[in-house]
């Protein structure tokens, strides 16, 4: 069988990159975060002062330093976690603190980010055998990908699911606070004009509302046999 590219876009916290992981490990292909690469720009601009206490973003300062920004996706060789390192630091646990859940969406909506990290996303994906997830990986990262994803729960499960996660690693923070992020971050995500979230016409819609992981997994692995070359 070919090699395809799987691309996974949906809603914050509906699961989709413990869902693009698993199908990568099923499949023997490389998995890629690209929410985890947007927090990381994120958390360069928060170190260099260039989101101000109000969430704006100093544009200008972020384009010009925006060639200083190396972000790299690993696997800890031991353990097999993935790892998320900003100009050789393991930023893996502080991207996904608060503050940088709540200004990552503003940083995502300056074009010059985007095409900058489009790039490389685009270049990850060259020799295919890739599942990527995202909000614009089959709209605009790889619009011809075989398989396209789209996926969504209700904000309520969403909201729910995240707060177990954020509590599990011993992260404060309210149900109220999370849903609230959430729908702030879907808000800012599905109006702005570059890159916006949204389903491709291509896309095959995933409510997992009340779908576990397994029947997410069968309903996926059949979808992957009938598509594959
Ligand atoms: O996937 P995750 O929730 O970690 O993504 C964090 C944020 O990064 C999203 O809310 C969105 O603002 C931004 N993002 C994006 N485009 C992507 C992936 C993430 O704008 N392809």
């Amino acid at each position: 069988m070919n090699d395809i590219i799987i691309a996974i876009d949906g809603y914050s916290s509906c699961g989709k990159s413990t869902f693009a992981k698993a199908i990568s490990e099923r499949l023997g292909y490389t998995f890629i975060d690209t929410g985890a690469m947007y927090r990381a720009a994120t958390l360069y601009a928060m170190r260099h002062n260039m989101v101000s206490a109000d969430g704006s973003v100093k544009r200008e300062e972020l384009t010009a330093a925006l060639p200083l920004i190396s972000i790299r996706l690993g696997r800890d060789a031991q353990s097999g976690e993935s790892k998320v390192f900003l100009n050789g630091e393991d930023v893996t646990e502080e991207i996904r603190l608060a503050g940088v859940s709540g200004s990552v969406s503003r940083v995502s909506e300056l074009a010059a980010v985007r095409e900058h990290l489009v790039a490389q996303q685009q270049a990850m994906g060259q020799g295919k055998a890739i599942v990527m997830d995202g909000r614009d990986i089959g709209t605009v990262v790889f619009p011809s990908a075989e398989l396209k994803i789209f996926m969504t729960a209700s904000p309520e499960v969403r909201a729910q699911r995240r707060y177990r996660e954020l509590r599990a690693k011993g992260v404060k923070t309210s149900l109220c606070e999370v849903e609230s992020n959430i729908r702030q971050r879907d808000a800012i995500d599905e109006n702005r004009t570059v890159g916006p979230l949204r389903k491709a016409d291509d896309a095959v819609l995933l409510d997992n509302s009340h779908m576990s992981v397994d029947e997410q997994m069968e309903w996926v692995m059949k979808l992957i046999t009938s598509t594959r070359p």
